[in-house]
């Protein structure tokens, strides 16, 4: 009997993955992965056999049932496993559905976190999450619930929202229902941590203006303090950059 190790792969570039996660993939026999990440991950366990079975979104839960199962049937063959999740394990990535197979099944497993998806957009867009003074709080939402419905409200100084890029201009109303003004600052980053990265900023009113540069890309929302420009004397920051360009001051 194996063990499991969920590893973070980070937003997507494989350079974001932790050395622990790295010299956990080095050990590996069998990587069962998400379709998100960098395929050059792959030169950090050549040896294993990788494995995807990524999907997006909530997914049917069948699909789910059949990880599961997958993973169980895996770490009972092997030494080491490793279930390789985009961002941080812990952020919408169905953890506490793969863990409660394997414990079910009395199969040992340890968790790498990564860098999620929201601390990446920070990175790329220079906007610290937290303010002093005023962004003391920050929240990770997803905007669809397992309905498939969008939801969205003002529960943190600064709101992280994934899996909303294909319904900003929803997003942008709910935003104002729950209570923030229109004129709120936003920042959308598209691809996040990759040399291709994308970065907007907008106001929670015309948030609906982001939809066509990101495109196809995941993306992340961020309303609220930490959405807003550090440094306004450059307007630079605020027009949509490739995340290559250096922060000039
Ligand atoms: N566990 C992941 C999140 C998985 S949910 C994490 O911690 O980041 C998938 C959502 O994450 C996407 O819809 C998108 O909103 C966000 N996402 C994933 N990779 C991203 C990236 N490189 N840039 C921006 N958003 C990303």
């Amino acid at each position: 009997m194996g063990h499991v190790v969920f590893i973070g792969a980070g937003p997507g570039a494989a350079d974001l993955i932790t050395l622990r996660g790295a010299r956990h993939l080095g050990q590996a026999e069998v990587v069962l992965h998400d379709a998100l990440t960098d395929p050059a991950l792959r030169e950090l366990a050549p040896q294993a056999r990788w494995v995807n079975v990524g999907k997006r979104g909530f997914g049917p839960a069948a699909e789910q049932a059949a990880i599961n199962a997958r993973l169980v049937r895996e770490a009972r063959r092997h030494g080491c496993v490793v279930r390789l999740k985009g961002g941080d394990p812990s952020v919408f990535g169905r953890l506490e559905e793969e863990m409660a197979a394997l414990h079910e099944h009395g199969i040992g497993f340890e968790v790498v976190p990564g860098v999620t998806a929201a601390l990446a957009a920070a990175a790329d867009s220079a906007r610290p999450l937290t303010r002093r003074g005023r962004g003391r709080s920050v929240s990770l939402s997803t905007a669809m619930t397992r309905q498939g419905a969008l939801q969205a409200g003002r529960t943190a100084d600064t709101e992280v929202f994934y899996m909303a890029g294909r319904q900003l201009a929803a997003l942008s109303r709910r935003l104002q229902d729950a209570g923030w003004p229109a004129d709120a600052a936003t920042c959308v980053v598209s691809r996040a941590g990759w040399p291709d990265a994308i970065t907007s900023a907008h106001q929670v009113g015309s948030l609906a203006d982001a939809a066509v540069l990101h495109a196809g890309r995941p993306a992340v929302v961020t309303v609220g303090a930490g959405a807003e420009a550090i440094a306004s004397k450059t307007p630079a920051f605020d027009r949509p950059r490739a995340a290559t360009q250096t922060h000039a001051p």
